[in-house]
């Protein structure tokens, strides 16, 4: 009796909105999406974007050196070069029909949002200026090319204000800080996706948004690691919803480590340092980058520098013999230094305290971006199997994402590329699919559910803190899969990672309050990074070859016979071990090669 009382204030208590389309993640992705929905749809159309944190404080905010396209501003270059590149840098995991599409459409991307008002850097011609970017190649891998186009090193921070700005006088509906915890999804993945049931972060409400189409745009989950370029919110929220819903994720055992992070912080240097000349030293002052890349050098792929990094101080050549090198910037001078890297430069000066001009500065790699997530189609529409088949009105964009265009290694400056060409292309494919889609029908066992788990949450009195966990979580991750993996490592953090999940389900809350309870939201960020984790390490225990950013001692090569596929991870709902399948990798010009820079 008490049950069916509390369950039937639960659903009243419930706030609906009902919409034509709903986008979760107000960052390059998601506002590109909406803005192209709106567009297409006219000026009647209900479009939301729900976003846990402020628009304008979404990742892509972060984002530094820039964003590529073969525009040929400042030398030769051409689409197809970049396509090679993409392929390559992905060591050819990349589906190449999904990369021809985002070289191809780079040119336009970059001029549209020109046109939208973004303050690229210019040439003296008053063309948009261009820089090196590491594994960017003129002629298909003969030396480094001027492709990535900025505004200074806040490329993103520029993107994200003027595709906001566009959003807001196109009267697009904002829900800020909302979080989404859960799909409405009533009748499985078969029957389609109808809206989303939300937390409203400043009253603790239970919000349901129902839609006829939604898309998730939540960005990365690099909080699975210790050391880490990626902010705090980064924990995702929207590749862990789909995973217990029973979709699948796609090439998760492939996550970047970004060769230049501050040392010990985490925070990024942009690539952009070392695309405007900057240099690594090892501790006896040696441009070891040399020896391991000799055309490319410090500009070599990420996967290929972080790991020389790890190979140096591995054979004691670290700095002090610690875990850490020196990247060189001073010869670059104070006016690049201050004009085209200001950031870069400040951060050095506030967070270590040094003057880039003069002094060396410690780096070391730092998890950075998620190759793998949510698998979609070329026009953003997510895929229930390794057959194709599609989940009706559910799409993904951005980060969270796996088209494939970055394969198991991601180029710099392609993520950028990577959310507008797809956020964009997802806006246009949902627009064509609003037009005849049903009215969504509500899931109201997922907006109950919900309900409860936050009350059962608020009503514990005693269990474990969700930031014990983290803390355990993020150092078993980058000991044990991260840069370096083997067999053994890895066993050991899958059935240390099922041992954490298990300690989770017992989550204290200290706060028991409704208004901005940032204690219940990371206990609920705790269960997402531990799901986005076990997708990570179940899908790297089974693959047995080494490949861009998964790289594996006992077995160091490239198996393309056994491994030129995709991994799509199914989590076990008893959870036992996923479910793992494979799809093809779409190969249409470039053979795979051994992968020499
Ligand atoms: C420091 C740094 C520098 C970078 N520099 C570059 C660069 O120079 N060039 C390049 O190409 N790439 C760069 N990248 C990578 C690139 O910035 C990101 O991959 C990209 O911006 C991701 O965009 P996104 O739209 O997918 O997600 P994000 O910009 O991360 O946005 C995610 C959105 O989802 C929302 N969200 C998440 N979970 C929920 C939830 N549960 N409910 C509601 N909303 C939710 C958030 O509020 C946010 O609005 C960089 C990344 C970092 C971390």
């Amino acid at each position: 009796m008490t049950l069916v009382r509390t369950d039937a204030a639960a659903r009243a208590a419930v706030r609906t909105h009902d919409l034509d389309a709903v986008v979760v993640g107000a960052g390059g992705a998601g506002l590109y999406a909406a803005l192209e929905l709106k567009q297409d749809l006219g000026p009647q159309a209900r479009i939301g974007v729900i976003s846990k944190l402020y628009p304008t404080r979404s990742h892509t905010g972060a984002a530094q050196g820039g964003v590529c396209a073969a525009l040929a501003n400042t030398e030769e270059d051409h689409w197809e070069w970049h396509w090679f590149d993409t392929v390559k840098g992905g060591d050819y995991l990349v589906d190449q029909d999904a990369a021809e599409v985002m070289c191809r459409d780079a040119i336009e991307t970059i001029i549209k949002l020109e046109h939208l008002g973004l303050p690229f850097d210019r040439t003296p011609e008053g063309l948009i200026n261009q820089r090196r970017f590491g594994g960017h190649t003129r002629n298909y891998g003969e030396g480094p090319v001027r492709r990535s186009c900025y505004a200074a090193d806040r490329t993103g921070h520029a993107i994200l204000q003027t595709l906001y700005q566009q959003c807001i006088r196109a009267e697009i509906l904002f829900y800020d800080e909302y979080q989404v915890v859960d799909l409405a999804m009533p009748g499985g993945p078969d029957g389609g996706v109808s809206g989303v049931v939300a937390l409203q972060l400043a009253t603790g409400e239970v919000h349901s948004f129902r839609a006829r189409a939604v898309l998730f745009a939540t960005g990365g989950f690099g909080k699975i690691y210790k050391v880490t370029s990626n902010a705090h919110t980064l924990t995702g929220d929207g590749v862990a919803v789909a995973w217990r819903r029973g979709l699948p994720l796609e090439d998760m055992e492939f996550f970047q480590f970004h060769p230049t992070g501050m040392y010990k912080l985490g925070f990024l240097l942009s690539e952009a340092m070392r695309g405007e000349g900057g240099i690594l030293l090892n501790g006896e002052g040696e441009r070891f980058m040399e020896r391991y890349a000799p055309t490319m050098k410090d500009l070599a792929s990420r996967d290929v520098v972080s790991r020389s990094i790890y190979q140096e101080i591995a054979e004691g050549r670290g700095i002090d013999g610690k875990d850490y090198v020196h990247l060189d910037v001073r010869h670059l001078g104070a006016q690049v230094l201050n004009e085209k890297l200001p950031d870069m430069s400040g951060f050095i000066r506030t967070y270590f305290g040094i003057e880039p001009l003069t002094d060396l500065v410690p780096i070391q790699p730092t998890a950075h971006y998620a190759m793998g997530g949510i698998p979609t189609d070329i026009d953003g529409r997510v895929l229930a199997d390794e057959l194709g088949q599609t989940v009706p009105g559910f799409y993904a964009a951005g980060e969270c994402a796996c088209v494939s265009v970055h394969g198991a290694n991601r180029l710099g400056t392609n993520s950028l590329l990577d959310i507008l060409v797809f956020g964009r292309r997802a806006g246009i494919a949902m627009a064509q699919e609003l037009r005849s889609a049903a009215d969504p029908e509500p899931d109201l066992e997922a907006e109950l559910a919900v309900s409860r788990a936050v009350s059962e949450l608020r009503g514990r009195q005693d269990g474990e803190r969700a930031a014990t966990i983290r803390a355990e979580l993020q150092e078993l991750m980058f000991t044990k899969c991260g840069v370096h993996r083997s067999g053994r490592l890895l066993e050991e953090c899958r059935s240390e990672v099922r041992a954490l999940r298990e300690r989770a389900r017992h989550l204290v809350i200290d706060d028991k309050g409704c208004r901005y309870n940032t204690d219940l939201v990371e206990a609920l960020e705790l269960g997402f990074l531990l799901d986005c984790a076990e997708a990570t390490v179940e899908s790297a225990v089974a693959r047995m070859e080494s490949r861009g950013a998964h790289a594996r001692e006992d077995c160091p090569e490239r198996d393309d016979a056994a491994w030129l596929k995709h991994t799509f991870a199914f989590r076990d709902p008893d959870g036992g071990d996923a479910r793992l399948a494979y799809k093809p990798v779409t190969v249409t010009k470039f053979e795979p090669k051994p992968r020499v820079y």
